[in-house]
Protein backbone atom coordinates (compact mmCIF):
# COMPACT_ATOMS: atom_id res chain seq x y z
CA UNK A 1 0.00 0.00 0.00
CA UNK A 2 1.27 3.43 -0.89
CA UNK A 3 0.46 6.45 1.35
CA UNK A 4 0.75 9.71 0.23
CA UNK A 5 2.91 11.90 2.95
CA UNK A 6 4.57 14.95 2.89
CA UNK A 7 7.91 15.33 5.32
CA UNK A 8 7.09 18.33 7.57
CA UNK A 9 6.73 19.31 11.44
CA UNK A 10 3.64 17.80 13.98
CA UNK A 11 1.40 20.10 13.04
CA UNK A 12 0.24 20.54 16.93
CA UNK A 13 -1.06 24.24 17.36
CA UNK A 14 1.85 25.14 19.36
CA UNK A 15 4.43 23.76 16.35
CA UNK A 16 5.23 26.29 13.17
CA UNK A 17 4.29 23.91 9.92
CA UNK A 18 7.16 23.55 7.75
CA UNK A 19 6.50 25.29 4.95
CA UNK A 20 8.63 24.14 2.65
CA UNK A 21 7.48 20.57 2.27
CA UNK A 22 7.54 18.32 -0.43
CA UNK A 23 4.61 15.67 -1.04
CA UNK A 24 6.14 12.44 -1.60
CA UNK A 25 4.83 8.70 -2.03
CA UNK A 26 6.55 6.64 0.38
CA UNK A 27 5.88 2.35 1.11
CA UNK A 28 4.14 1.72 4.50
CA UNK A 29 6.01 -0.86 6.22
CA UNK A 30 6.09 -4.18 4.60
CA UNK A 31 4.72 -6.85 7.18
CA UNK A 32 7.59 -8.19 9.00
CA UNK A 33 9.36 -5.42 9.67
CA UNK A 34 9.86 -5.00 13.69
CA UNK A 35 7.85 -1.63 14.72
CA UNK A 36 7.73 -0.03 18.39
CA UNK A 37 5.92 -0.76 20.39
CA UNK A 38 5.31 1.59 23.35
CA UNK A 39 3.24 2.45 26.14
CA UNK A 40 1.71 5.72 25.79
CA UNK A 41 0.59 7.92 28.86
CA UNK A 42 -0.79 11.58 28.47
CA UNK A 43 2.66 14.19 28.82
CA UNK A 44 0.26 17.27 28.77
CA UNK A 45 1.74 20.84 28.05
CA UNK A 46 -0.20 23.79 27.95
CA UNK A 47 -2.72 23.55 25.43
CA UNK A 48 -1.68 20.04 24.07
CA UNK A 49 -0.75 17.25 25.11
CA UNK A 50 2.61 15.73 22.91
CA UNK A 51 1.42 11.98 23.27
CA UNK A 52 -1.57 10.12 21.61
CA UNK A 53 -2.99 6.89 21.41
CA UNK A 54 -3.69 4.99 18.39
CA UNK A 55 -6.06 2.53 20.22
CA UNK A 56 -7.86 5.59 21.87
CA UNK A 57 -7.89 7.78 19.01
CA UNK A 58 -9.57 4.62 16.91
CA UNK A 59 -11.71 4.05 19.58
CA UNK A 60 -12.97 7.90 19.89
CA UNK A 61 -13.34 7.67 16.41
CA UNK A 62 -15.54 4.24 16.54
CA UNK A 63 -17.53 6.30 19.22
CA UNK A 64 -18.74 9.09 16.80
CA UNK A 65 -19.77 6.54 14.26
CA UNK A 66 -21.91 4.85 16.61
CA UNK A 67 -23.68 7.88 17.56
CA UNK A 68 -24.44 8.26 13.76
CA UNK A 69 -25.65 4.99 13.06
CA UNK A 70 -27.92 5.42 16.07
CA UNK A 71 -30.05 8.31 14.07
CA UNK A 72 -31.67 7.40 10.74
CA UNK A 73 -29.67 7.33 7.66
CA UNK A 74 -29.95 11.11 5.80
CA UNK A 75 -31.81 11.27 2.88
CA UNK A 76 -30.55 12.82 -0.01
CA UNK A 77 -27.28 12.79 1.26
CA UNK A 78 -23.54 13.24 -0.03
CA UNK A 79 -22.50 10.56 -1.68
CA UNK A 80 -18.86 11.88 -3.03
CA UNK A 81 -17.48 14.00 -0.24
CA UNK A 82 -14.09 16.28 -0.32
CA UNK A 83 -13.28 16.77 3.53
CA UNK A 84 -10.19 19.46 4.03
CA UNK A 85 -9.08 19.62 7.43
CA UNK A 86 -10.64 15.62 7.95
CA UNK A 87 -8.71 14.34 10.85
CA UNK A 88 -9.70 16.39 13.73
CA UNK A 89 -12.78 18.43 15.18
CA UNK A 90 -15.57 19.46 12.84
CA UNK A 91 -13.75 17.64 9.84
CA UNK A 92 -13.43 14.83 11.12
CA UNK A 93 -17.02 14.48 11.98
CA UNK A 94 -18.19 15.66 8.81
CA UNK A 95 -16.33 13.33 7.34
CA UNK A 96 -18.24 10.10 9.71
CA UNK A 97 -21.41 11.56 9.15
CA UNK A 98 -21.14 11.78 5.34
CA UNK A 99 -19.79 8.38 5.49
CA UNK A 100 -21.57 6.67 8.11
CA UNK A 101 -24.91 8.65 7.64
CA UNK A 102 -24.97 8.92 3.91
CA UNK A 103 -22.81 6.39 2.52
CA UNK A 104 -20.43 8.85 0.97
CA UNK A 105 -17.16 7.90 -0.21
CA UNK A 106 -14.83 10.34 1.31
CA UNK A 107 -11.50 12.31 0.15
CA UNK A 108 -10.17 13.33 3.05
CA UNK A 109 -7.12 16.34 3.51
CA UNK A 110 -4.72 16.98 6.55
CA UNK A 111 -1.99 17.58 7.44
CA UNK A 112 -0.35 14.80 10.18
CA UNK A 113 2.27 12.54 11.33
CA UNK A 114 2.51 8.70 11.63
CA UNK A 115 4.75 7.33 14.92
CA UNK A 116 8.13 6.64 14.19
CA UNK A 117 10.90 4.66 16.53
CA UNK A 118 9.68 5.64 20.18
CA UNK A 119 7.33 9.13 18.98
CA UNK A 120 3.80 8.65 18.84
CA UNK A 121 1.92 9.89 15.93
CA UNK A 122 -0.02 12.98 15.86
CA UNK A 123 -3.82 11.98 16.53
CA UNK A 124 -4.90 13.29 13.32
CA UNK A 125 -3.09 10.12 11.96
CA UNK A 126 -4.18 7.80 14.31
CA UNK A 127 -8.33 9.14 13.69
CA UNK A 128 -7.79 8.84 10.39
CA UNK A 129 -6.19 5.20 10.55
CA UNK A 130 -8.77 4.01 12.74
CA UNK A 131 -11.68 5.79 10.01
CA UNK A 132 -10.09 3.93 7.28
CA UNK A 133 -10.77 0.85 9.32
CA UNK A 134 -13.84 0.83 9.77
CA UNK A 135 -15.02 2.04 6.49
CA UNK A 136 -13.31 -0.51 5.36
CA UNK A 137 -15.29 -2.88 7.19
CA UNK A 138 -18.34 -0.92 6.16
CA UNK A 139 -17.17 -1.03 1.97
CA UNK A 140 -17.12 2.26 2.34
CA UNK A 141 -14.95 4.14 -0.11
CA UNK A 142 -12.20 6.55 1.80
CA UNK A 143 -8.83 8.05 0.23
CA UNK A 144 -6.83 10.32 2.52
CA UNK A 145 -4.30 13.23 1.43
CA UNK A 146 -1.50 13.95 3.92
CA UNK A 147 0.53 17.07 2.91
CA UNK A 148 -0.28 21.05 3.26
CA UNK A 149 -3.75 22.12 1.72
CA UNK A 150 -2.75 25.48 1.25
CA UNK A 151 -0.55 24.33 -2.00
CA UNK A 152 -1.10 24.66 -5.38
CA UNK A 153 0.49 20.65 -5.20
CA UNK A 154 -1.71 19.41 -3.11
CA UNK A 155 -5.15 21.01 -4.31
CA UNK A 156 -3.75 18.90 -7.86
CA UNK A 157 -3.32 15.59 -6.20
CA UNK A 158 -6.93 16.08 -4.57
CA UNK A 159 -7.80 16.85 -8.72
CA UNK A 160 -6.27 13.59 -9.92
CA UNK A 161 -7.93 11.88 -6.66
CA UNK A 162 -10.93 12.86 -7.45
CA UNK A 163 -11.24 12.09 -10.81
CA UNK A 164 -9.45 8.58 -10.76
CA UNK A 165 -11.19 7.45 -7.15
CA UNK A 166 -14.17 9.14 -6.52
CA UNK A 167 -17.74 8.25 -7.91
CA UNK A 168 -18.48 9.33 -10.90
CA UNK A 169 -15.33 11.11 -10.57
CA UNK A 170 -16.91 14.22 -9.40
CA UNK A 171 -17.88 15.56 -5.61
CA UNK A 172 -21.36 16.74 -4.31
CA UNK A 173 -19.81 18.34 -1.04
CA UNK A 174 -16.92 20.09 -0.11
CA UNK A 175 -16.23 20.56 3.86
CA UNK A 176 -13.45 23.57 4.45
CA UNK A 177 -12.30 23.19 8.02
CA UNK A 178 -8.86 24.14 8.56
CA UNK A 179 -7.67 25.55 11.54
CA UNK A 180 -3.78 26.51 11.14
CA UNK A 181 -1.15 29.02 12.63
CA UNK A 182 0.22 30.05 9.17
CA UNK A 183 -0.11 29.71 5.40
CA UNK A 184 2.47 29.61 2.97
CA UNK A 185 0.09 31.37 -0.14
CA UNK A 186 0.48 31.23 -3.73
CA UNK A 187 2.29 34.73 -3.66
CA UNK A 188 5.14 32.59 -1.80
CA UNK A 189 4.80 34.19 1.69
CA UNK A 190 4.30 32.38 4.62
CA UNK A 191 2.05 34.29 6.51
CA UNK A 192 1.10 33.87 10.21
CA UNK A 193 -2.27 33.60 12.45
CA UNK A 194 -2.49 35.61 15.64
CA UNK A 195 -4.73 35.43 18.42
CA UNK A 196 -5.13 38.66 19.50
CA UNK A 197 -8.11 42.25 20.08
CA UNK A 198 -8.33 44.58 17.73
CA UNK A 199 -8.84 48.43 19.01
CA UNK A 200 -7.41 48.21 22.83
CA UNK A 201 -6.02 45.69 24.21
CA UNK A 202 -7.96 43.37 26.38
CA UNK A 203 -7.83 42.40 30.12
CA UNK A 204 -9.89 39.34 31.58
CA UNK A 205 -10.13 36.15 33.09
CA UNK A 206 -8.75 33.10 31.74
CA UNK A 207 -8.24 29.27 33.01
CA UNK A 208 -4.98 27.81 33.47
CA UNK A 209 -5.73 24.56 32.21
CA UNK A 210 -3.04 22.98 33.51
CA UNK A 211 -3.03 23.98 37.32
CA UNK A 212 -6.70 24.55 37.51
CA UNK A 213 -6.37 28.15 38.18
CA UNK A 214 -8.72 30.86 37.59
CA UNK A 215 -6.23 33.86 36.67
CA UNK A 216 -5.88 37.30 34.71
CA UNK A 217 -4.40 37.50 30.92
CA UNK A 218 -3.81 41.07 29.03
CA UNK A 219 -3.71 40.31 25.42
CA UNK A 220 -1.59 43.11 23.32
CA UNK A 221 -3.55 44.81 20.66
CA UNK A 222 -3.03 43.86 16.91
CA UNK A 223 -1.10 45.77 14.73
CA UNK A 224 -3.12 46.02 10.74
CA UNK A 225 -0.41 43.56 9.56
CA UNK A 226 -1.45 40.90 12.20
CA UNK A 227 -4.84 41.42 11.31
CA UNK A 228 -3.95 40.78 7.46
CA UNK A 229 -1.95 37.89 7.79
CA UNK A 230 -4.34 36.09 10.08
CA UNK A 231 -7.46 37.04 7.44
CA UNK A 232 -4.48 35.41 4.89
CA UNK A 233 -4.34 32.28 6.90
CA UNK A 234 -7.72 32.03 8.22
CA UNK A 235 -9.99 33.93 5.92
CA UNK A 236 -11.96 32.80 2.57
CA UNK A 237 -9.09 33.42 0.22
CA UNK A 238 -7.96 29.93 0.08
CA UNK A 239 -11.64 28.10 0.04
CA UNK A 240 -12.02 30.36 -3.38
CA UNK A 241 -8.57 29.02 -4.81
CA UNK A 242 -9.81 25.50 -3.79
CA UNK A 243 -13.20 25.92 -5.58
CA UNK A 244 -11.86 27.76 -8.06
CA UNK A 245 -9.64 24.85 -9.01
CA UNK A 246 -12.13 21.83 -8.75
CA UNK A 247 -14.73 23.82 -11.04
CA UNK A 248 -11.78 24.36 -13.83
CA UNK A 249 -10.63 20.91 -13.23
CA UNK A 250 -14.75 20.11 -14.06
CA UNK A 251 -14.75 17.29 -10.38
CA UNK A 252 -18.23 19.97 -9.36
CA UNK A 253 -21.03 17.73 -9.34
CA UNK A 254 -24.49 19.31 -10.58
CA UNK A 255 -26.25 20.45 -7.27
CA UNK A 256 -22.61 20.80 -5.53
CA UNK A 257 -22.48 22.22 -2.11
CA UNK A 258 -19.46 23.63 -0.17
CA UNK A 259 -19.31 24.68 3.67
CA UNK A 260 -17.09 26.41 6.02
CA UNK A 261 -17.04 26.63 9.72
CA UNK A 262 -17.50 29.84 11.69
CA UNK A 263 -17.50 30.84 15.12
CA UNK A 264 -19.13 33.88 16.95
CA UNK A 265 -19.62 33.08 20.39
CA UNK A 266 -20.69 35.21 23.75
CA UNK A 267 -19.54 38.41 24.92
CA UNK A 268 -16.77 37.57 27.23
CA UNK A 269 -15.04 36.64 24.10
CA UNK A 270 -15.95 38.87 22.06
CA UNK A 271 -12.72 40.82 22.82
CA UNK A 272 -10.27 37.87 21.59
CA UNK A 273 -12.41 36.37 19.02
CA UNK A 274 -15.33 38.07 17.10
CA UNK A 275 -13.98 41.54 17.32
CA UNK A 276 -10.45 39.84 16.97
CA UNK A 277 -7.64 39.80 14.28
CA UNK A 278 -9.59 35.51 14.15
CA UNK A 279 -12.97 37.47 13.71
CA UNK A 280 -11.77 39.34 10.89
CA UNK A 281 -10.32 36.24 9.69
CA UNK A 282 -14.15 34.85 9.52
CA UNK A 283 -15.82 38.30 8.13
CA UNK A 284 -13.42 37.33 5.11
CA UNK A 285 -14.72 33.46 5.00
CA UNK A 286 -18.00 35.42 4.94
CA UNK A 287 -16.92 37.05 1.77
CA UNK A 288 -15.34 34.20 0.06
CA UNK A 289 -18.88 32.15 0.78
CA UNK A 290 -20.50 35.01 -1.13
CA UNK A 291 -18.61 34.75 -3.88
CA UNK A 292 -18.25 31.32 -3.93
CA UNK A 293 -22.13 30.83 -3.84
CA UNK A 294 -22.07 32.34 -7.31
CA UNK A 295 -20.00 30.23 -8.99
CA UNK A 296 -21.58 27.03 -7.06
CA UNK A 297 -25.04 28.79 -8.68
CA UNK A 298 -23.81 27.86 -12.16
CA UNK A 299 -23.56 24.31 -11.11
CA UNK A 300 -27.41 24.96 -8.91
CA UNK A 301 -25.18 24.28 -5.94
CA UNK A 302 -24.60 26.57 -2.92
CA UNK A 303 -21.56 27.51 -1.06
CA UNK A 304 -22.35 28.76 2.62
CA UNK A 305 -20.77 29.20 6.23
CA UNK A 306 -22.26 27.28 9.26
CA UNK A 307 -21.42 29.01 12.50
CA UNK A 308 -20.50 26.25 15.15
CA UNK A 309 -20.66 25.66 18.67
CA UNK A 310 -17.91 26.08 21.44
CA UNK A 311 -16.35 22.40 21.45
CA UNK A 312 -13.04 21.52 22.93
CA UNK A 313 -10.67 20.91 19.61
CA UNK A 314 -6.76 20.82 19.21
CA UNK A 315 -7.73 24.82 17.61
CA UNK A 316 -10.57 25.95 20.45
CA UNK A 317 -7.90 24.96 23.09
CA UNK A 318 -5.34 27.33 22.10
CA UNK A 319 -7.44 30.25 22.13
CA UNK A 320 -6.73 32.69 25.89
CA UNK A 321 -10.21 32.63 27.56
CA UNK A 322 -12.11 30.40 25.51
CA UNK A 323 -11.56 26.73 27.34
CA UNK A 324 -12.91 29.26 30.96
CA UNK A 325 -15.77 29.57 29.02
CA UNK A 326 -16.64 26.65 27.63
CA UNK A 327 -16.62 24.83 31.04
CA UNK A 328 -18.93 27.42 31.91
CA UNK A 329 -21.09 26.70 28.78
CA UNK A 330 -20.73 22.78 29.25
CA UNK A 331 -22.53 23.06 32.48
CA UNK A 332 -24.97 24.94 31.77
CA UNK A 333 -26.08 23.37 28.54
CA UNK A 334 -25.72 19.98 30.13
CA UNK A 335 -27.98 20.50 32.36
CA UNK A 336 -30.17 22.01 30.33
CA UNK A 337 -29.62 18.80 28.28
CA UNK A 338 -28.98 20.98 24.80
CA UNK A 339 -24.54 20.45 25.22
CA UNK A 340 -23.46 19.11 21.74
CA UNK A 341 -20.09 17.95 20.42
CA UNK A 342 -18.56 18.02 16.94
CA UNK A 343 -20.53 14.79 15.42
CA UNK A 344 -23.50 16.30 17.24
CA UNK A 345 -23.30 19.28 15.84
CA UNK A 346 -22.25 17.38 12.21
CA UNK A 347 -25.27 15.28 12.08
CA UNK A 348 -27.90 18.11 13.16
CA UNK A 349 -26.32 20.51 10.45
CA UNK A 350 -26.56 17.57 7.96
CA UNK A 351 -30.40 16.17 8.69
CA UNK A 352 -31.61 19.05 10.08
CA UNK A 353 -30.25 21.78 7.45
CA UNK A 354 -28.56 20.54 4.48
CA UNK A 355 -30.64 17.27 3.51
CA UNK A 356 -33.70 15.32 4.68
CA UNK A 357 -35.58 17.48 2.16
CA UNK A 358 -35.00 20.35 4.44
CA UNK A 359 -34.26 23.97 3.57
CA UNK A 360 -31.07 25.78 5.04
CA UNK A 361 -31.89 28.41 7.72
CA UNK A 362 -29.98 31.34 7.28
CA UNK A 363 -29.73 34.52 9.56
CA UNK A 364 -29.76 38.33 8.64
CA UNK A 365 -25.91 37.70 7.35
CA UNK A 366 -26.49 34.62 5.56
CA UNK A 367 -25.14 32.48 7.80
CA UNK A 368 -26.43 29.47 9.07
CA UNK A 369 -26.34 28.72 12.60
CA UNK A 370 -26.32 25.28 14.40
CA UNK A 371 -24.31 27.36 17.79
CA UNK A 372 -28.27 28.30 17.49
CA UNK A 373 -28.32 26.20 21.26
CA UNK A 374 -25.28 27.75 22.83
CA UNK A 375 -26.31 31.47 21.64
CA UNK A 376 -30.12 30.77 23.14
CA UNK A 377 -30.78 33.74 25.58
CA UNK A 378 -31.46 31.52 28.54
CA UNK A 379 -27.65 29.75 28.02
CA UNK A 380 -25.60 33.21 27.15
CA UNK A 381 -28.14 34.49 30.51
CA UNK A 382 -26.30 31.92 32.92
CA UNK A 383 -22.64 32.69 31.68
CA UNK A 384 -22.92 35.88 31.49
CA UNK A 385 -24.26 35.59 35.26
CA UNK A 386 -21.89 33.33 36.43
CA UNK A 387 -18.40 35.33 34.99
CA UNK A 388 -18.05 37.63 37.40
CA UNK A 389 -18.57 35.18 40.37
CA UNK A 390 -15.86 32.54 38.78
CA UNK A 391 -12.92 32.10 40.81
CA UNK A 392 -10.06 29.62 41.03
CA UNK A 393 -12.24 28.25 44.63
CA UNK A 394 -15.52 28.58 43.20
CA UNK A 395 -14.75 27.43 39.58
CA UNK A 396 -16.31 23.64 40.47
CA UNK A 397 -19.50 25.54 41.02
CA UNK A 398 -19.57 27.11 38.36
CA UNK A 399 -18.24 25.00 35.82
CA UNK A 400 -17.85 21.08 34.21
CA UNK A 401 -13.61 21.17 34.46
CA UNK A 402 -14.15 17.22 33.96
CA UNK A 403 -16.01 17.82 30.92
CA UNK A 404 -13.66 19.96 29.53
CA UNK A 405 -11.21 17.76 30.30
CA UNK A 406 -12.63 14.99 29.17
CA UNK A 407 -12.86 15.74 25.87
CA UNK A 408 -9.07 17.41 25.78
CA UNK A 409 -7.63 14.24 26.74
CA UNK A 410 -10.33 12.20 24.45
CA UNK A 411 -8.74 14.37 21.20
CA UNK A 412 -5.62 12.57 22.26
CA UNK A 413 -6.96 9.20 22.72
CA UNK A 414 -6.68 9.07 25.99
CA UNK A 415 -9.73 8.25 28.79
CA UNK A 416 -11.51 5.91 26.37
CA UNK A 417 -13.14 3.03 27.91
CA UNK A 418 -11.53 -0.36 26.62
CA UNK A 419 -8.67 0.56 26.10
CA UNK A 420 -5.99 -0.96 27.99
CA UNK A 421 -3.26 2.06 28.59
CA UNK A 422 -0.99 -0.34 30.87
CA UNK A 423 0.11 -2.07 27.52
CA UNK A 424 2.34 -1.63 25.01
CA UNK A 425 0.94 -0.63 21.63
CA UNK A 426 1.95 -0.07 18.34
CA UNK A 427 2.66 3.63 17.58
CA UNK A 428 3.45 3.18 13.61
CA UNK A 429 0.20 2.73 11.90
CA UNK A 430 -0.74 2.58 8.52
CA UNK A 431 -3.46 4.14 6.84
CA UNK A 432 -5.21 0.96 5.05
CA UNK A 433 -6.83 1.76 1.81
CA UNK A 434 -10.78 1.36 1.60
P1 LIG B 1 -8.89 21.18 14.47
O1 LIG B 1 -7.60 21.74 14.95
O2 LIG B 1 -9.51 20.07 15.25
O3 LIG B 1 -8.74 20.64 12.96
C1 LIG B 1 -7.99 21.31 11.99
C2 LIG B 1 -7.81 20.43 10.76
O4 LIG B 1 -7.04 21.19 9.81
C3 LIG B 1 -7.03 19.12 11.00
O5 LIG B 1 -7.59 18.10 10.20
C4 LIG B 1 -5.62 19.46 10.49
O6 LIG B 1 -4.87 18.34 10.04
C5 LIG B 1 -5.99 20.36 9.33
N1 LIG B 1 -4.90 21.23 8.89
C6 LIG B 1 -4.29 22.24 9.55
N2 LIG B 1 -3.34 22.81 8.77
C7 LIG B 1 -3.36 22.15 7.59
C8 LIG B 1 -2.65 22.27 6.38
N3 LIG B 1 -1.70 23.19 6.19
N4 LIG B 1 -2.92 21.39 5.38
C9 LIG B 1 -3.87 20.43 5.53
N5 LIG B 1 -4.61 20.28 6.65
C10 LIG B 1 -4.34 21.14 7.67
O7 LIG B 1 -9.87 22.41 14.30
P2 LIG B 1 -11.44 22.64 14.53
O8 LIG B 1 -11.62 23.24 15.87
O9 LIG B 1 -12.23 21.46 14.14
O10 LIG B 1 -11.68 23.82 13.49
C11 LIG B 1 -12.14 23.61 12.18
C12 LIG B 1 -12.97 24.80 11.77
O11 LIG B 1 -14.12 24.88 12.62
C13 LIG B 1 -12.22 26.14 11.90
O12 LIG B 1 -12.60 26.98 10.83
C14 LIG B 1 -12.77 26.69 13.21
O13 LIG B 1 -12.69 28.08 13.29
C15 LIG B 1 -14.20 26.20 13.14
N6 LIG B 1 -14.91 26.21 14.44
C16 LIG B 1 -14.35 25.62 15.54
C17 LIG B 1 -15.03 25.70 16.75
C18 LIG B 1 -14.45 25.08 18.01
O14 LIG B 1 -14.96 25.35 19.10
N7 LIG B 1 -13.40 24.28 17.90
C19 LIG B 1 -16.30 26.30 16.84
C20 LIG B 1 -16.86 26.83 15.69
C21 LIG B 1 -16.16 26.78 14.49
Amino acid sequence: MLTLIANRQPPTANTCLNSQFQIELIPSPSKGVPMSQQVLKPRVRGFICITSHPDGCAAAVREQIAYVKSRQPIQGGPKSVLVIGASTGYGLSSRISAAFGSGAATLGVFFERNGEGDKPGSPGWYNTAGFHAEAKKAGLKAVSLNGDAFSAELKAQVIESIKSKMPGGKVDLIVYSLASPRRTAPDGVTYKSVLKPTGAPFHAKNLDTDKKVVNEVTLETASADDIAQTVKVMGGEDWELWMNALDGAGVLKEGCQTVAYSYIGPQVTWPIYKDGTIGKAKEDLERAGRKIDSLMKLHRGRAFVSVNKAVVTQASSAIPVVPLYVSLLFKIMKAKGTHEGCIEQIQRLFEKQMYNGNALDFDENGRVRIDDWEMAPDVQKAVFEAWPHVTTETFDAHADFAGYQSDFMKNFGFGLAGIDYEAPTEVERPIEDA
